[in-house]
């Protein structure tokens, strides 16, 4: 407990997309923050709303020794690069804040004794050949592959959690988060629905990749932390889906996206990249028997809402010549 009984917790990541969201949750709920990142992927302005409140913001890499002076109840380690595009990009930073950043926040929670809980990804379950994806599923992932860098980041990282667990009686808890969207994303992060909402807001083509098929079940960040909320708070320590089950084909996305941002946008088709998921979707019985937890956003809501902070920030719609 910090001083005035408030609970502390840090955010590792917490000027990112999701960690952002969080933070301000956490906030909310009456916690003193500290958020921490290095800005590779966050940005000061994801946070810059939070500045006037119990909010600290520390620039540090956790995959460096991580150094927190007082009591911390909870840690959320939310830090790593988490855009495909960001595999090919920038491969050893991720496979390090997979590793070392997640050794250094269960460090940091032993020598605490806070909760720590990891932020997993549904691609653990890599090219799943079960579906829908279960908690128990071990995965197809190709470790060589592009994609590994990230998967087994992830994976190792949900080892390392668990031998914290075991052998230093570390309190821990694991979320496996599955595609998330909504407001803070970058617009250049590169994934399906920032591209798709920019192109369609600036009457770019679509770059769709493959033939479309392979599909993705969306859901909105606010959600996602309802659901990490109820996990930091309840029993389950096994690993956890936090995800929306409704599975939309990646061409369905990008439909109902150009009919909700009224563009005449078309589209592009690219090539599949390497080892892309056909199929992706969580099983959340186990969210809502322990957390009583499902989402609640449907899609049309989440993307309306996207749309319009896009909207905000890559200007005006520019409706492409008609025929
Ligand atoms: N995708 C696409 N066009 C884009 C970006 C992504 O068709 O501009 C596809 C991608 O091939 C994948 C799906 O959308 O099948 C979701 O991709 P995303 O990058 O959002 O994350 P993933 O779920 O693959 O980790």
């Amino acid at each position: 407990m910090s001083s005035g009984g408030k609970k502390r917790a840090l955010v590792t990541g917490g000027a990112g997309f999701l960690g952002s969201h969080l933070c301000e949750r956490l906030l909310a709920e009456g916690y003193s923050v500290i958020c921490m990142d290095n800005l590779r992927t966050g940005s000061l302005d994801n946070v810059a709303h939070l500045k006037d409140s119990d909010f600290e913001y520390v620039d540090h890499d956790v995959t460096t020794h991580i150094g927190v002076a007082g009591g911390l109840d909870e840690i959320y380690h939310f830090a790593s690069p988490a855009s495909p595009v960001d595999f090919e990009r920038i491969p050893i930073p991720i496979l390090k804040v997979g590793a070392l950043g997640t050794y250094n926040s269960l460090g940091l929670a032993r020598t605490k004794g806070a909760r720590l809980m990891l932020a997993s990804t549904s691609e653990v379950y890599g090219d799943p050949l079960v579906h829908p994806q279960r908690e128990d599923y071990w995965g197809n992932v190709n470790p060589i592959g592009i994609r590994g860098v990230y998967d087994e980041a992830k994976r190792y990282a949900e080892a390392i959690t668990m031998a914290y667990r075991r052998h230093h009686d570390v309190d821990t808890r694991i979320v496996r988060i599955f595609n998330t969207y909504g407001p803070r994303m970058r617009p250049d992060d590169g994934r399906m629905i920032p591209n798709f909402t920019t192109q369609a807001l600036s009457g770019a083509p679509l770059t769709l990749y493959g033939d479309g098929s392979q599909t993705r079940s969306v859901q909105y960040a606010d959600d996602l932390v309802e659901g990490v909320f109820r996990l930091m708070h309840g029993e389950e320590w096994r690993p956890v889906n936090i995800g929306n089950p409704t599975e939309y084909t990646v061409k369905e996305v990008a439909a109902l996206i150009l009919e909700l941002s009224g563009s005449r946008s078309e589209i592009s088709y690219k090539p599949l990249p390497q080892d892309d998921p056909k199929q992706r979707c969580p099983d959340i019985t186990r969210a809502r028997q322990s957390l009583g937890w499902e989402p609640r956003t449907p899609a049309r809501e989440g993307l309306e809402a996207t749309i319009s902070w896009f909207k905000q920030r890559v200007g005006r719609v520019e409706t492409p010549a008609g025929p």
